[in-house]
């Protein structure tokens, strides 16, 4: 069997999201190596299986159908190193925590910026997440990744690739399997107190410690999401066991009982309500994926 222990089926996936809502996954599954992913690349293509890929789902929403599938995580492909040019290498499955640690340790800086962005390098990278004034496409000299209609690894420098707000154009269903990111060397103790100034920035600013998937919606050029939703007086908006943060009107919080079809409506009462009253069109920044029920 190809990945023995490491694949499951009918999995839920409200537990592999920081939403904690969404049905389950027909299979879960979890390559050990480089070489398991291709294997299980070429399984799901000779089979026509839909693949997604999943990081730690800090910004996905899955709906409470689930997805048909496999669903992939990366999780074992925590590589990590880096050269005496300060170049450092991280796999897919490495966490922001792990990462932004590493290069704190080593004295190595430029990363500071998204010590507050949880998630994967492979996530990272999809996403092309940032802060303002600065993102993933700023730090990133190359990027590998699976091409899954070959089943073949590719690499690029990230100069190569288009980068946009919250985007990178990979084609796809293309398999992040690592980034490489820049970094200039620095005294480990002035970059973890940068890191420690951001993430008590956030504090103050966002719900960071319940459950959501930060941003919901992509900032409008030259506006804010959540300053559009909080002058359309949703901040506090409930729907079942979700609502829209009292903090940060940007980010809908879930309880226990929520559903995805809970943050699915507040998503529309957002849009709905931001078009009526400033006639700006929302577009989500989460990934909404999956079935309804
Ligand atoms: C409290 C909080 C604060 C946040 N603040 C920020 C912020 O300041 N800036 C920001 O940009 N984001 C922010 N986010 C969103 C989130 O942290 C980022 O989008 C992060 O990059 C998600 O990483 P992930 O691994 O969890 O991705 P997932 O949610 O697992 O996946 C996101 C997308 O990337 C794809 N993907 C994941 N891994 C791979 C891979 N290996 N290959 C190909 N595709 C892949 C998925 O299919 C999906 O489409 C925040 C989220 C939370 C909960």
């Amino acid at each position: 069997m190809l990945l023995g222990r490491n694949v499951s089926f009918d999995e839920p996936l409200a537990r592999y999201t920081s939403l904690r809502v969404g049905g389950p996954a027909d299979a879960v599954a979890a390559p050990q190596s480089r070489e398991q992913l291709v294997e299980l690349c070429k399984l799901c293509r000779d089979r026509a299986l839909p693949l997604l890929v999943l990081g730690n789902g800090f910004n996905t929403l899955v709906r409470d159908g689930g997805v048909r599938g496999v669903v992939l995580r990366l999780h074992a492909l925590r590589g990590l190193r880096r050269d005496d040019a300060g170049l450092v290498e991280a796999e897919a499955g490495v966490t922001h925590s792990t990462l932004t640690r590493f290069c704190a340790a080593e004295g190595l800086a430029g990363l500071e910026f998204a010590v507050g962005i949880p998630g994967t390098v492979g996530g990272w990278l999809r996403m092309n997440a940032g802060v303002p004034g600065r993102e993933m496409k700023d730090v990133v000299q190359r990027v590998a990744w699976l091409d899954a209609s070959a089943c073949a690894f590719v690499e690029a420098d990230a100069s190569e690739l288009g980068w946009s707000y919250r985007h990178v154009d990979l084609p796809e269903d293309a398999v992040i399997v690592a980034g490489t990111f820049r970094t200039h060397p620095d005294d480990p103790d002035a970059i973890r107190a940068r890191m420690q100034q951001g993430m008590e920035k956030r504090r103050a600013t966002q719900p960071v410690d319940q459950p959501s998937c930060g941003s919901v919606f992509v900032n409008p050029p030259g506006d804010h999401a959540g300053r559009l939703i909080e002058a359309a007086g949703l901040k506090g908006r409930r729907q079942g066991a979700a609502r829209i943060s009292e903090l940060h009107a940007n980010f809908i919080i879930t309880e226990g009982e929520a559903r995805a079809a809970d943050v699915l409506a507040l998503i529309e009462t957002a849009v709905e309500a931001v078009r009526d009253r400033f006639g700006v069109a929302l577009e989500t920044e989460v990934r909404i994926v999956g079935e309804d029920e």
